[in-house]
């Protein structure tokens, strides 16, 4: 136990003023018997929430973790226990009293404010902070002994912090039944809802979500003693904004174990990707009966719930931790398919022509991952090799009638993939079916529902003989990270959204692991690295970034964390966590983790619990930076005989770092390779922000070995050099990292981009797709910075068109039987950069492809070389090769077809083509879900960007009516088009376009544009000369 009377010494040791040492005895007192965590809560509020000036309330000491730990040490010291619990106690109080726990710390407080409703403090006010407080922490079980004091303490944080539902009632199961469904305007259901609750409080009115839903009755049945009563609802209220209802009571529900509240309503299967929706497509074969049709367009339906549209297809408690089971049925005409979490359970006859459809009950699970889908579908199947309860599972791919056939490499992935995380997760896979199902209108990838998983088509959907060999990679993967959501999410999930990072962040990193099971040929590392990995930096070295952990108040909150940060850098770290325990540990801590908290929720210090007991090591101390703070660190080397100095500091890409932005010290593994065959790494992480590393060889040596850990290096120029003459002492991902590294220093101004084109030029004999793919895009982004200066951006495009050549010409263009995934890649990848640069034989020969591909020779272009040959016939075949890859987009059979037409129609040439293209984005005849591939494709076209802007402002009102339906599509759209401008004019317009308007839902967006534009403008100012000096002095310039 800890006495209070320790407190009390701390304030009066470290001098506080008088005034606090007054409001904690009066603070204690009115607690009457306050337990540690009030007590320590009551500091907190006393130095932080009380807004007091004046001398009297100055504070005369600044505490450190260091200074009262001393002072604890002495105070305590003899009992360890006691010491390490108080140690850890106080610095949680510490950090939040000096406000470096940032975001969450001062969210914290002012959820506390909020709910005591007032800003400054008064005595009253204070007062009720305290009601309050006294209230929460009564309600958390609070476990002594002391081990577990910073967890609890952080549980009382995080739940002043969460605009949640309240407490009163518990649920326990949902019967939902849906019917008249209406196959046509205004695609109505009529839908009953029978919740199983436990009334916790006696309460005169029960609130939960609904959004977009009209109810009809409410109705509660409750059996209090040997009493049962049934009371209607006298009020129903919606609440819009915070898309909650609530129902009122003449008399008091009783408290009652079991009560079941019973609701009508009305909900519509809109057109949003939202909720329970419908999405057109065009069979491909003659269709069922019974499918809903209008014109041309024939309808499925699905739901997509996560993270908080559950509440749009039916009401319910809709938060993560608000676990319950469900039954569901639904009507449905007689010859089409339904579709559910679960196994169907029984169907019966309903009015004409229909059935009614009901499945088994499903698991203890959240809101979110209920789903349901009908249509006309048709399914491949598969069994999983392993048994499950003596049974072969059975793995399905669902698709509308006529493209089941090309479902077959995501059931191919699919049950080996469940097998392979059924063993290394140690936890046999739960349900007892798994269906894939491809969604034609689709806003995310696809979407983990339990047992029931659902796909945009180009996300699992790939044919053989059609299908460009990239989107084999995605499927493979897509499929992979959905699957591992069904242990981690699904069976284990996150207390709160602020956590979400942790369910992406773990699917991503485990998706790719079990691919590089799966394909160990694709070096799916190097492509992490390349793509996930960089992508993260970039909008992690932004001061608009956010910490991978962020307050989330409430649900609405949450779409906009879906972010590079949650997937990418979540992924990120937690490779470098896994790499640096050794990944079977790192797996056993997940296994033991998942076990823990079966059919439940858990937090991040679950995990890091788990991890510590396995590997034996304190996880939390050194992930919690990574995790709680934001920005990633850049560490800068200094070359002394037989050692280097290393230092860690914030990287930003604009370079201007401030101290008081730089005040996190990252634990950093820095695995430096080094000797003569570059074989032994240095493991010890560098703990400090500054600090020296004997035993080095300076003849060769190489930091952040695989890349694997999230940080950035920035060497003396000369070693870069030295590097690229031992290229081949580097894995293909050092290659990468050194390379991604190089280019950001540049970018950041900490190098310059005259280091980085001499280090490239030493990769034109280079052979690896990804290692290209880095060098490409990296040279891309300088190409698309220096664009405004003709003379410089046609520098560049010699300069890479050289670079490229010989590697072009050797790959060639046809691709032959032994050739690998890899392979065929970088021959499309080499072939479109060289053609786009003005290679002249690729240029011919694109066009001679192009031209008998359009004359009807459909083999004329190997599917993988589709989208290389469309752009190159597109930039330099003018208006006819632009209305011809036009056509191809209305006409292709091909999944993927439509992206990659959308994609190549970006390469126009001229304004007046541009706006036609764009025309014709926003016209209906391009998916909702694809719009933001038209935008990007003219974003990168430096020859036509400014006229994306210009139409996107002249067309403002209609697209935001046309987007606005679902946020992510709209603020996935404003932040793709808008991050590539490089001049202080557009960031100006765009910010006084903005100024007015109201940007809730994508402002994080908007916010990462501007920022982005921010830091290409000041780059392009710093290295413009510079640029040119150095491809005029090597000759790419006239
Ligand atoms: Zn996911």
């Amino acid at each position: 136990m800890f006495c209070l009377r320790s407190w009390l010494s701390i304030l009066l040791l470290i001098n506080a003023a008088p005034v606090y040492v007054a409001l904690f005895i009066a603070g204690t007192f009115a607690l009457r018997k306050p337990c540690v965590y009030c007590s320590i809560l009551l500091c907190v509020l006393i130095f932080t929430i009380l807004d007091f000036s004046g001398d009297w309330f100055e504070a005369r000491w600044q505490p450190t973790v260091e200074t009262v730990s001393e002072t604890l040490s002495s105070l305590v010291s003899g009992n360890a226990t006691i010491r390490d619990a108080a140690l850890e106690t106080a610095s949680a109080a510490v950090s939040v009293i000096n406000g470096t726990s940032g975001a969450l710390a001062s969210a914290a407080v002012e959820g506390v404010r909020r709910r005591i409703g007032g800003g400054n403090a008064s005595l009253g006010t204070t007062w009720s902070a305290f009601e309050w407080l006294r209230g929460v922490t009564d309600k958390v079980s609070l476990r002594i002994p002391c081990v577990d004091v910073t967890l609890r303490f952080q549980l009382v944080k995080i739940m002043a912090d969460r605009d949640v539902l309240s407490g009163d009632v518990k649920p326990s199961n949902y019967a939902i039944s849906l019917f008249d469904l209406q196959a046509g305007e205004p695609w109505t259901y009529q839908g009953k809802c029978s919740i199983d609750l436990e009334v916790k409080n006696s309460t005169k009115s029960i609130t939960l979500n609904t959004h977009e839903l009209k109810i009809h009755s409410v109705e509660v049945f409750s059996e209090a003693g040997k009493t049962a009563s049934s009371v209607k609802a006298s009020k129903t209220e919606y609440d819009t904004k915070n898309q909650r209802c609530t129902f009122s009571f003449d008399q008091p529900l009783p408290e009652s174990p079991k009560a079941v509240l019973t609701i009508a309503f009305e909900g519509t299967m809109n057109n949003h990707m939202a909720g329970f929706y419908r999405s057109a497509y065009k069979p491909t074969v003659e269709a069922s009966k019974g499918v809903a049709k209008d014109g041309e367009s024939h309808y499925m339906f699905s739901t997509q719930f996560e993270s908080s549209d559950a509440r749009r297809a039916f009401p319910c408690f809709d938060e993560p931790n608000l676990k319950a089971t469900f039954d569901f049925e639904i009507e449905i005409p007689d010859d089409l398919v339904a579709l559910s979490n679960m196994p169907e359970s029984e169907t019966k006859k309903s009015k004409d022509g229909h059935k009614v459809v009901s499945f088994e009950r499903t698991p203890l699970m959240s809101t979110y991952l209920l789903a349901w889908a009908f249509g006309d579908f048709e399914y491949i199947e598969e069994f999983t090799r392993r048994k499950y309860n003596g049974k072969n599972l059975p793995v399905r791919v669902y698709t509308t009638r006529g493209l089941k056939e090309q479902g077959r490499l995501a059931l191919e992935s699919a049950h080996q993939v469940v097998d392979y995380f059924s063993e290394i997760f140690r936890i046999d896979y739960p349900l007892p079916k798994i269906d894939l199902l491809a969604v034609h209108s689709f806003s995310h990838g696809a979407m983990e529902n339990w047992g029931l998983i659902t796909y945009r088509t180009t996300a699992v959907l790939f044919d053989e003989y059609a299908s460009d060999q990239k989107y084999r990679n995605r499927v493979v993967y897509v499929v992979a990270h959905e699957l591992a959501h069904q242990w981690f999410g699904n069976l284990v999930t996150m207390d709160w959204w602020n956590e979400l990072w942790l369910n992406e962040g773990f699917a991503t990193w485990v998706g790719w692991y079990a691919v590089d099971h799966l394909h160990p040929d694709w070096d799916v590392w190097g492509q992490f690295v390349t793509e996930g990995m960089q992508m993260a930096f970039q909008l992690d070295s932004l001061r608009t970034s956010h910490p991978i952990e962020v307050p989330v108040r409430n649900a609405l909150e949450v779409d906009q964390i879906f972010d590079h940060i949650s997937y990418l850098k979540g992924s990120s770290v937690i490779r470098m966590l896994a790499s640096y325990l050794g990944t079977d540990t790192f797996l056993q801590g997940v296994s033991d983790y998942l076990k823990a908290h079966t059919y439940g929720n858990a937090t991040t210090n679950d995990l890091w619990s788990a991890l510590s007991k396995a590997s034996g090591q304190d996880v939390a101390t050194f992930m919690d930076p990574w995790i709680k703070k934001i920005g990633f660190p850049v560490v800068t080397i200094a070359e002394e005989p037989g050692q280097i100095s290393v230092k860690q500091t914030r990287f930003l890409s604009s370079g201007d770092v401030k101290p008081e932005e730089d005040e996190t010290v990252w634990w950093i593994p820095l695995n430096i390779k080094t000797g003569p065959d570059a074989t032994d790494a240095q493991r010890n992480p560098l703990t400090t922000k500054e600090d020296t590393y004997c035993d080095i060889d300076t003849s060769f040596y190489k930091p952040n070995a695989n890349q694997t850990g999230f940080y950035r290096t920035n060497l003396p120029p000369q070693r870069l050099i030295e590097l690229s003459k031992s290229l081949d002492k580097l894995s293909v991902q050092d290659k990468i990292g050194l390379v991604g590294d190089a280019k950001s220093m540049a970018v950041s101004g900490l190098g310059t981009t005259a280091a980085v084109l001499s280090f490239m030029e030493g990769f034109a004999s280079e052979t690896n797709y990804l290692v290209w793919s880095e060098v490409l895009s990296s040279l891309g982004i300088a190409r698309q910075i220096f664009a405004s200066d003709p003379q410089v951006a046609e520098g560049l495009r010699n300069f890479t068109l050289k670079l490229v050549t010989a590697a072009t010409d050797k790959v060639g263009w046809e691709f032959s039987q032994q050739d690998d995934y890899l392979t065929g890649q970088s021959r499309a990848l080499l072939l479109s950069t060289a053609g786009l640069m003005g290679h002249e034989g690729v240029v011919k020969e694109a066009q001679r492809r192009f031209q008998a591909f359009v004359d009807g020779d459909k083999k004329a272009i190997h599917p993988s070389l589709r989208s290389a040959v469309f752009k190159i016939s597109v930039k330099n075949g003018g208006e006819a090769a632009y209305r011809a890859v036009q056509k191809e987009y209305f006409t292709t059979e091909a999944v993927d077809g439509k992206e990659i037409t959308l994609h190549s129609m970006g390469q126009v040439q001229s304004p007046d083509l541009a706006k036609d293209y764009l025309t014709f984005g926003f016209s209906g005849k391009v998916a909702i879900q694809d719009i933001h591939s038209v935008g990007v494709s003219l974003a990168n076209n430096s020859k036509v960007r400014d006229t994306l802007w210009e139409y996107l402002k002249e067309n403002w009102p209609m697209l935001r009516e046309m987007l606005g339906g679902n946020m992510v599509v709209l603020e996935r759209a404003m932040r793709m088009c808008l991050m590539h401008f490089a001049s202080f004019e557009v960031l100006e317009d765009v910010e006084n376009f903005f100024k007015d308007k109201d940007t809730t839902g994508y402002d994080r967006g908007l916010a990462v544009a501007t920022d982005t534009i921010r830091s290409n403008a000041q780059y392009k100012e710093r290295d413009l000369e510079l640029v040119r000096e150095w491809l005029s002095a090597h000759g790419y310039m006239k």
